[in-house]
């Protein structure tokens, strides 16, 4: 059992409570990790608000990186020491982890929503407290994950405080590029929503060589920074013809659209800015459990719209596959992060409400 402190989400919208607890030792295939850095992501919010996963009191974060302090008997492929990000857990032995997605794991639920261990047993030892949230709850000084969410990051020349947003924000936005659409050298593009995710998918479609990354936001700001880190266009989401727009400068439609924003009208305006036979990724997810009018007139022409969890990333191989597109100049994501002491986690979570920061990241000392 080891002692942590942990910011703890006790009720919706309301400033998370920092907690003294207990958090029981590695079991099995569970490894111990030492806090080094976390992000911060929306869907933390939609846990504290009570939207999603469950019930407070409990404790988010789901972009953790640190060190492995301890493993459970179990554990065949890390090492105390070792660096490691970690994503969304998974079973292992499913049909759809054996198929090589394990973020559609169908024991998903189990290995990340339930506040439990996978194993069923409590992390939170000492008192009445949620943990594991995505496998993790890396709002915490400690953290108990398993050996199949965590990625083994360079032991050295890499600066673990900037690996968090790699686990969930990074992994969405360039995963759905590079792994769900594979779009082909010189294809055109739109991305709604140049947040942390969008932006992502834009440094992502550039590695892929579209020849044009068009970018669609309200914030004058992010369209400038997401027109430095390789949009080719820039549209004012308040512009009254943003289809009309794209049409235009991509002679009929863009190949590709990535959603992520998650609003009905612009999930319908990514539909609509698409050619014939074009391909839509919907990430946004404010709109979940409501109905889309998609037009039929549209679905016709061989347009294929898709959902992509986390990228559809196998974290072992897509997070230290973008740690190399980053130290090789092509993934520059650091551009995206404001960091902020662990003490100042609700200031970090007003900034990224109020829009001010783009991905904020948290650093344990
Ligand atoms: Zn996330
Ligand atoms: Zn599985």
């Amino acid at each position: 059992m080891v002692k942590i402190t942990a910011a703890v989400a006790v009720k919706p919208k309301a400033p998370l409570e920092f907690r003294d607890l207990e958090l029981a030792d590695p079991e099995g295939n569970e490894i111990l990790v030492r806090t080094v850095a976390t992000g911060i992501c929306h869907t933390d919010l939609l846990l504290r608000d009570g939207i999603f996963g469950p019930p407070a009191p409990v404790i988010p974060g789901h972009e953790g990186v640190g060190i492995v302090e301890a493993v459970g008997p179990d554990v065949q492929g890390l090492k105390i020491g070792d660096a490691v990000a970690l994503s969304q857990s998974s079973c292992g032995f499913c049909a759809d982890c054996r198929r090589s997605h394990p973020m559609n794991c169908q024991n998903y639920t189990q290995y990340n929503l339930t506040g439990l261990r996978p194993n069923g047993k409590k992390a939170i030892v000492c008192d009445d407290v949620g943990s594991n949230f995505v496998g993790q709850s890396s709002f915490a000084t400690h953290i108990l994950a398993t050996e199949n969410n965590a990625a083994l990051l360079p032991s050295e020349g890499f600066d673990l405080t900037d690996a968090a947003p790699l686990g969930c924000g990074m992994a969405t936005g360039a995963g759905t590029v590079i792994n769900a659409m594979k779009p082909e050298i010189g294809s055109t593009i739109v991305i709604f929503g140049a947040g942390a995710v969008g932006i992502a998918a834009i440094m992502a479609a550039k590695v892929r060589r579209c020849s044009k990354i068009i970018i669609v936001d309200l914030n004058l700001q992010r369209l400038e920074m997401a027109k430095e880190l390789g949009a080719t266009h820039a549209i004012n989401g308040k512009e009254a013809d943003i289809v009309e727009q794209i049409h235009a400068l991509t002679g009929g439609g863009a190949d590709f659209a990535v959603e992520a924003v998650g609003i009905i009208p612009v999930i319908l305006n990514s539909i609509k800015c698409t050619r014939p036979g074009g391909h839509v990724v919907l990430l946004g997810l404010d709109a979940l459990g409501k109905d889309i009018p998609i037009p039929l007139d549209l679905m016709v022409f061989n347009r294929k719209i898709q959902g992509a969890i986390l990228g559809d990333q196998i974290p072992q191989l897509f997070i230290p596959q973008m740690v190399q597109l980053n130290q090789a100049g092509l993934f520059p994501f650091q551009k995206l992060i404001t960091k902020y002491p662990f003490e100042k986690i609700n200031e970090a979570i007003a900034d990224a409400e109020a829009g001010s920061v783009i991905k904020p990241v948290i650093v344990f000392n």
